[in-house]
């Protein structure tokens, strides 16, 4: 595979970048989330190690943002924050698997061979739930077969919904994917791509839940 390695502890990053070469990967480094960020617009991995603490970008933040636009490539979270927010969010915002430091080697690996197989199995990329259908890899939402022409805004929003179909989002943790944590959007963004969604797809498309926020709706 052709693995990214983002990680600002030089010790860490030689270890990895080691044992992945000698298993054969084609393995690059970084140390900056900005520099990593655009190492992940440029070329194309299949997967990335990624430290959460790093200079120049959150790993939280890298990770969302490369979700936006690439949901092919798997992503592993590595990091010293064991605290169980920063576990659920790296989670909520895709990443594949989870690895608390300090971590054993064998572990990775394993976890790395893991993700492997699940690329050289080609795991279908395209989440189908009844009428609807999720292209992941060339981000493309069908209703009934018919393309559906979205922006990224209401693209992200409702490949959230659909990837947990059963789980109520409020507003903020919607917000929070959608926009981050520093920048607030209109305080009624989220209803109005709401409206959109369901104006363009279909009324059931998002089910509103009273007080909290929103759901996947009935889709068949
Ligand atoms: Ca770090």
């Amino acid at each position: 595979m052709k693995i990214l390695v983002v990680e600002d502890d030089d010790l860490i990053a030689t270890g990895l970048h080691l044992a992945l070469s000698r298993l054969g990967h084609a393995v690059d480094r970084s140390s900056n989330g900005m520099d990593a960020q655009q190492l992940l617009s440029d070329q194309t991995y299949h997967l990335a190690i990624l430290d959460l603490g790093l200079p120049g970008k959150e790993g939280l933040d890298v990770l969302r943002d490369v979700r936006k636009v690439n949901s092919a490539i798997s992503v592993l979270i590595l990091s010293a924050r064991d605290d169980i927010k920063s576990r659920v969010k790296g989670l909520d915002l895709g990443a594949d698997d989870y690895l608390i430091k300090p971590f054993e080697l064998d572990e990775l690996l394993a976890r790395v061979r893991v993700i492997e197989r699940r690329h050289k199995t080609g795991e279908s990329a395209v989440l189908e739930l009844g009428r609807l259908a999720l292209n992941l890899d060339s981000v493309v939402a069908t209703w009934d077969g018919q393309p559906i022409e979205l922006p990224k805004s209401e693209w992200t929003l409702l490949r959230m919904l659909a990837e947990h179909p059963t789980r109520v989002y409020t507003r903020s943790q919607i917000q929070d994917v959608l926009y981050g944590w520093s920048e607030a959007g209109e305080s009624n963004a989220v209803d109005v791509h709401v409206h959109h969604l369901r104006k363009k797809i279909s009324p059931d498309l998002i089910k509103t839940v009273r007080g909290i926020g929103y759901r996947l709706g009935d889709l068949n």
